[in-house]
């Protein structure tokens, strides 16, 4: 970071060129692209070095379950992006990444509440962060309660009824309805009841909405996502201003749960990370266009999509966010009609996961979302005649053909 990272000018780095520049390693062999530190352990030079670290005098680095300089680079990178527009680098975020987004949201939740405390969190969550907090957590002291889409009304009173929350966990937009959450009013609710507020950051990515920069404590991610874009990693982060915090719960649990990503798996990351800002224009925009196509199609029975005006969070959407993303989920009415457009398709890929290149469609009531209780899905609108979508980067009109081909029958 520091004087290159300000730019001779002063002025701060737009976002483009921090997500190619922020954390790059420049070799000494004088390589362009930062080798792959594919290495278990580093060595010293002599004791004098062991002596001088052991006494607290440089720093070094010794083992990669403890840190590893492809690691480092995206975390740089990463925390660089979330942090902004947000001011200088001392007072900046600091981010960790795990080898998945889940190894990140455990972390995270599991820095924030011990034995005794409670998490306040959405009904409908990412299938295992449900699991985490509803069946794992619990058995380590940690209770919770759900509250719909967080109302604040409704918060404020689960928050004075229950003293011992640490942690207000949220998801926006949400998966999979799309509904959209304001950071801005929960943190200001969570923070006057001495919560936390975590978010999950892996739908809008750090291009589109900066939750630290609105109140949240924590972001997490997983990088599997938008961040990589490219679908060949797992991987997470949990990024915060927040720098005791982070050099003491966060890296303890790094170290002592061991849920620590490989070499490879950062520097892929990295690299996808670098054209995050010029993929999200791109996905957003297409997006917009797949979103007015299903809206305005005979077939189709809601289009849930925060950049639509019809969408009942579009005000909220339009102030936390740049834009409205590249997820979107639309009604066909019933199962069969899902099934028969989804068998249909011919460019998308009928697969989970979100935030690649490719585009990816899914049906939640039966692939990502099955577990949820049939009464529990119905209440959060994840009917069986909806699909998911995570619109890609194909040209937006192969996209909507194949589309239109599969809603024709
Ligand atoms: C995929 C995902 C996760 C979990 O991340 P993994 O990398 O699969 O462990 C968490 N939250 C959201 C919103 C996700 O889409």
């Amino acid at each position: 970071m520091g004087d290159r990272e300000a730019g001779q000018t002063g002025r701060q780095q737009g976002m483009a060129t921090q997500a190619i520049h922020a954390g790059e390693i420049h070799d000494p062999s004088g390589a362009h692209i930062a080798p792959i530190y594919q290495t278990s352990t580093f060595t010293f030079a002599d004791m004098t070095a062991v002596e001088d670290w052991t006494a607290g005098k440089t720093q070094a680095l010794i083992y990669s379950r403890a840190g590893n300089p492809s690691r480092a680079a995206l975390a740089t990178k990463l925390a660089a992006l979330e942090n902004h527009g947000a001011g200088t680098a001392e007072d900046g975020a600091t981010a960790e990444i795990f080898a998945s987004g889940m190894a990140a949201i455990s972390a995270a939740l599991m820095g924030s509440a011990k034995a005794g405390n409670h998490i306040l969190t959405q009904q409908v969550l990412y299938g295992s962060a449900d699991h985490l907090i509803s069946d794992v957590l619990p058995e380590y002291g940690i209770t919770n309660h759900r509250i719909p889409w967080l109302d604040p009304e409704e918060l404020e009173q689960q928050l004075e009824m229950n003293p011992n929350t640490s942690v207000v966990y949220l998801e926006t937009p949400a998966n999979p309805t799309l509904r959209v959450i304001d950071i801005e009013v929960t943190a200001d609710i969570a923070h006057a009841h001495g919560a936390r507020l975590i978010v999950d950051n892996t739908f809008a990515t750090p291009v589109l909405q900066r939750p630290l920069q609105l109140g949240a404590d924590v972001v997490v991610h997983s990088t599997t996502k938008y961040i990589n874009g490219h679908g060949t990693v797992i991987g997470g982060a949990v990024v915060s201003t927040d720098r005791d915090f982070m050099d003491t719960e966060i890296s303890a649990l790094m170290r002592f749960t061991g849920g620590v990503p490989s070499a490879i798996d950062c520097w892929l990351t990295n690299l996808g990370l670098k054209t995050l800002p010029l993929r999200m224009e791109r996905h957003c925009a297409t997006a917009m266009k797949v979103a007015t196509f299903l809206e305005d199609h005979p077939s189709v029975a809601a289009t849930h999509y925060p950049g639509l005006s019809s969408h009942p969070q579009h005000e909220i959407a339009r102030r936390q966010m740049a834009a409205a993303g590249a997820m979107l989920a639309f009604d066909l009415g019933s199962y069969d009609a899902a099934t028969n457009f989804l068998d249909k398709l011919q460019i998308c890929a009928l697969a989970v996961s979100l935030g690649n290149v490719d585009t990816l469609v899914e049906h939640p009531a039966s692939m990502t979302h099955r577990v949820v209780p049939p009464e529990e899905r119905a209440a959060s609108g994840i009917t069986d005649g909806l699909i998911r979508i995570s619109v890609g980067l194909e040209d937006a009109e192969d996209i909507i053909g194949d589309l239109a081909n599969a809603l024709e029958s």
